[in-house]
């Protein structure tokens, strides 16, 4: 292939280019071309690219949600018992561990909005966790002496945590 052969865009055939896309081939004009790491490439193979990127059906969401769920009530209450000082050190931990388990179960699909699924359950399995007290207040056979507060500042700083986290390693 010659430097100077005159090349027509693919998708503009009246525009003369010398680009070409990096993954096709297919001439492109510079209004087509996207920039990517790994060059220009023309619309079509950025779409294609991401297709493949992006490949978590709605099942995984549901999945996602579920595991997810189950296991940030279970981090959520056993974070809650530990104090402010560990909550600091474990909730990053708590984060990529529900990330990880999420990923796990979904075989590692990614999806656009995994990220914002987890942190949802996150703060829902806090929620659970802080609300629990209400709960035995209201079934116990015996009436309850004594109400644990139910705003929980160890619970909030783990969400935080945890959230930043699962989002630094699902996003
Ligand atoms: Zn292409
Ligand atoms: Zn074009």
């Amino acid at each position: 292939m010659s430097d100077d052969e005159v090349l027509y865009c693919i998708n503009h055939p009246n525009v003369e280019t010398r680009l070409r896309c990096s993954k096709c081939g297919n001439p492109i004009c510079p209004k087509c071309a996207v920039q990517t790491p790994v060059g220009f490439r023309c619309p079509q193979c950025v779409r294609s690219q991401q297709a493949i990127f992006y490949t978590a059906t709605p099942l995984d969401y549901g999945v996602a949600t579920v595991v997810g769920l189950v296991i940030s009530t279970v981090a959520a209450f056993i974070l809650g018992q530990v104090g402010i000082f560990l909550v600091i050190i474990l909730g990053p931990v708590a984060g990529g561990v529900i990330a990880e388990v999420v990923r796990w179960a979904i075989r590692r699909r990614r999806g656009h909005w995994i990220w914002l699924v987890v942190s949802g359950c996150i703060v829902v399995g806090a929620l659970i966790a802080a609300l629990y007290p209400l709960w035995r207040l209201l079934f116990a056979p015996r009436p309850v002496a004594y109400l644990p507060p139910l705003f929980r500042l160890d619970l909030i700083i783990y969400v935080a945590l945890a959230v930043g986290t699962a989002y630094a390693r699902l996003r």
